[in-house]
């Protein structure tokens, strides 16, 4: 499978350095072995498609809404990001948990309705610190995925990706072996529930990845790409990371 680098711009940036990146990104696309995805804020999500029409890179939003229209004042509708030319979205992220109290539940209402719009989930699962420190991270993420994933999502290509909340923009990340242990079941688990297709579902680690880890994350068995945030706002690092995904 080919692995995927996707980049989660979070709320930076103004139009100029979306555009900037985005060029920078279609320039040097052709010539990598992964596949990118960078998911700018909503505002962004058009002119960065367009600019990036025709290249391989895809674009993502950061969230999007569980019903497809009405009284939602702020909200974005899954329709509206496919139809601003957006393919994938991110839903779950720990910092939309925190944030705006989101739920297991109200994740898998917004993945049904990205998946309803024909927008590729791209789930996010993890661990607090303190839940790590206790011991219950598998307990948690098997739960959050128990919970956050509909009907269709593994048949419908969705991608998982494995954040621990503690490794976010922190600089810290866990050891190989504990990202190794995590995707090892994390993929025992969506096969249990959802049958053999989740052999080929994408799991993509997330968690202050830059240049210095990433050949070291990515040649991880069952990691299939890496959800980047900081990193991703510098087309340099970004590639770089796109770089260090191993050879087939
Ligand atoms: C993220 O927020 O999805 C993320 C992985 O952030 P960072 O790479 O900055 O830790």
């Amino acid at each position: 499978m080919r692995p995927l680098i996707a980049g989660n711009w979070k709320m930076n940036g103004d139009w100029r350095s979306a555009r900037d990146l985005a060029e920078a990104l279609r320039a040097a696309a052709p010539g990598l072995d992964a596949a990118l995805l960078v998911c700018p804020p909503f505002l962004h999500v058009q002119p960065v498609a367009a600019a990036l029409l025709g290249s391989p890179v895809a674009v993502g939003g950061q969230d999007c809404h569980a019903r497809n229209s009405g009284a939602h004042t702020g909200d974005i509708a899954a329709p509206m990001l496919r139809d601003a030319g957006a393919t994938h979205v991110i839903l779950g992220h720990s910092e939309r948990r925190a944030d705006h109290a989101e739920s297991s539940a109200q994740v898998r209402a917004k993945t049904e309705a990205a998946l309803a719009a024909g927008l590729t989930p791209v789930v996010c699962v993890g661990e607090t610190e303190a839940e790590r420190l206790a011991g219950e991270h598998e307990a948690v993420v098997g739960r959050q995925l128990e919970e956050s994933l509909p009907l269709g999502f593994i048949t419908s290509g969705g991608i998982v990706a494995y954040e621990p909340v503690w490794a976010i923009g922190t600089g810290r990340t866990p050891t190989e072996d504990d990202i190794a242990a995590m995707h090892r079941f994390m993929r025992h688990a969506l096969v249990n529930s959802w049958g053999p297709t989740a052999q080929i579902t994408r799991l993509l680690y997330g968690g202050s990845v830059k240049p210095s880890n990433a050949a070291a994350i990515l040649a991880l068995p069952d990691v299939d790409g890496a959800l980047v945030g900081g990193a991703s706002l510098v087309a340099a690092d970004f590639l770089a990371i796109a770089r260090a995904v191993p050879q087939e």
